[in-house]
């Protein structure tokens, strides 16, 4: 299969032509030249004038809730709370699930910018219980029914009256059997998940706390030859849980479990991510740190022993402080050790990152997602939120990724925040200038960055030799595929060949 009349960017080069034989990169460069290595008969790709990347790697995202994103209420565009109660009572009167549950809640959009109370959720649906997700799926809010599902007669956390009815991160685990119930997941959600995900251009993502039933159907799709793209699996890490709790390394055709997630902390948005200062905009708070240390560092050596890489969880400077710690006393496995999100890096830990530099898992669309920053941080402290060409200029090793669907996946808007660090209305997280990365530094965070992070670090580039994962944009300039967006996608292509019905630039929301 010969590429030609376009652009096919090999490394930092643009070439004119590429040939793939076997599934893998045979070779690239000039016209004259591809041609000349092409045997008689081959087939022709043409271009049209568009660009040949690498195919993308998602780092981190969750399949199983994006799959299960298109049941529910999805809540990204209310904006109050009586707009809230009446998607809820439209929703309830036209599904007929055991129990409603919402995602994408977002305070900070609400002009109320405050959670429900149970009673204001009981006003719309009180027959059958109701959880509704914070968009950055680290707290939810119930209303009575649920609250008493979910509890019974037993005690529960209750923090303060206006929020007795929210549940912090580890709290949630007392809704997941409601939620499961509701919102059953299957194989055929997932496929189309990653058929949706394939349209972005993506050809293999990390599927990060994958639980027992999503792996289980993700091994039966794997079997089946039905996985359309590469999918590495991160169970729990689960401290203290002993030998019944822990994952199994295991690769079977385009799946493989790879690593282990833990979690040290939560998120801005709910004040859970763990600061060494409290919030600028609640004193009294510091956030929530999780696990103990050396609880970890146990549950992450019989991990390495088993040949799965820890990938920790954590937001604020002093989570991150502790991940820096904990990755570096890691055994070396087949993937890195890496840190999730790593979001909040002061000069201190600046300093702790350039020393022993993990790989770390960053979400440039949180840049614009998170544009409420300052005001939780302060702006001394928002200076350090998301600092990725600091990072990347201390050698640090970046990988892009979406945590979709707490934010958009479409991988072209993490590349285009990475590069612009602002909405169209202006907004951002850290609208610092010199944080800003180039577009083609941009694409490598999704390329080489995420694939290394996955513990592919074949993938990712375009050069002879390589596996033939790709993307055919319609677009002749990297440029133009980051304003476009993953409409700017025709085809993708893993391992040499072409995705049926995945290069229409698919559905890539939340
Ligand atoms: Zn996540």
């Amino acid at each position: 299969m010969r590429f030609e009349r376009g652009r096919v960017l090999a490394g930092r080069r643009l070439e004119e032509a590429l040939l793939v034989e076997d599934g893998r990169v045979a070779a690239v460069g000039s016209l004259e030249a591809v041609r000349r290595a092409s045997p008689t008969g081959t087939d022709v790709v043409d271009l049209a004038g568009g660009l040949v990347v690498p195919g993308l790697a998602d780092a981190h995202l969750h399949l199983g809730e994006i799959a299960r994103e298109r049941a529910g209420v999805d809540l990204g565009a209310v904006r109050s709370l009586a707009e809230l109660r009446e998607r809820l009572a439209v929703y309830a009167q036209r599904h007929a699930t055991p129990a409603i549950v919402g995602r994408g809640l977002d305070l900070e959009r609400l002009a109320e910018r405050r959670w429900p109370t149970a009673e204001e959720l009981d006003g719309p649906v009180a027959d059958r219980p109701v959880v509704l997700f914070h968009a950055s799926g680290h707290a939810a809010v119930l209303n009575t029914a649920a609250l008493e599902r979910a509890f019974g007669g037993r005690a529960r956390p209750v923090r303060s009256a206006a929020e007795a009815s929210v549940l912090l991160e580890d709290e949630q685990a007392a809704v997941r059997p409601l939620v499961d119930e509701a919102l059953p997941l299957t194989a055929e959600a997932l496929r189309a998940s990653l058929v949706g995900l394939a349209g972005c251009g993506l050809t293999t993502v990390g599927t990060m706390n994958t639980h027992a039933r999503e792996l289980d159907l993700l091994r039966e799709l794997a079997d089946g030859g039905r996985l359309p793209i590469r999918v590495r699996a991160y169970p729990p890490l689960r401290p203290g849980a002993g030998d019944a709790g822990r994952a199994r390394a295991e690769e079977r055709g385009r799946l493989a479990v790879v690593g282990v997630k833990g979690f040290l902390d939560g998120a801005f948005g709910p004040r859970t991510a763990s600061l060494s200062e409290p919030y600028a905009d609640a004193p009294g708070l510091s956030g929530i740190d999780r696990e103990d240390d050396r609880e970890l560092a146990d549950a992450i050596a019989a991990a390495t022993a088993e040949g799965l890489a820890p990938a920790l969880h954590a937001i604020g400077d002093r989570a991150v402080g502790r991940a820096v710690r904990l990755t570096a006393s890691a055994a070396p496995v087949a993937a890195p050790a890496r840190i999730e999100h790593a979001s909040l890096t002061p000069p201190a830990v600046l300093r702790e990152l350039a020393r022993a530099r993990p790989l770390l898992v960053v979400q440039p669309g949180f840049v614009l997602s998170d544009w409420w920053l300052g005001e939780r941080l302060g702006p001394a402290r928002s200076r350090w939120a998301y600092v990725f060409r600091s990072l990347a200029e201390l050698g640090v090793p970046l990988a892009g990724s979406s945590d979709a669907p707490y934010d958009t996946a479409d991988p072209w808007r993490g590349m285009r925040a990475a590069v612009d660090r602002r909405d169209e209305l202006g907004r951002s997280a850290n609208s610092w200038p010199d944080q800003a990365l180039t577009a083609p530094e941009a694409l490598a965070l999704y390329t080489e960055g995420a694939h290394r992070a996955l513990g592919l670090p074949e993938r990712g580039r375009l050069a002879p030799g390589a596996p033939a994962d790709l993307v055919v944009l319609k677009v002749p300039r990297l440029d133009d595929a980051l304003r476009t967006g993953s409409s700017a996608v025709r085809e993708t292509w893993v391992d040499g060949r072409r995705l049926d019905g995945a290069g229409s630039g698919a559905e890539a929301r939340r």
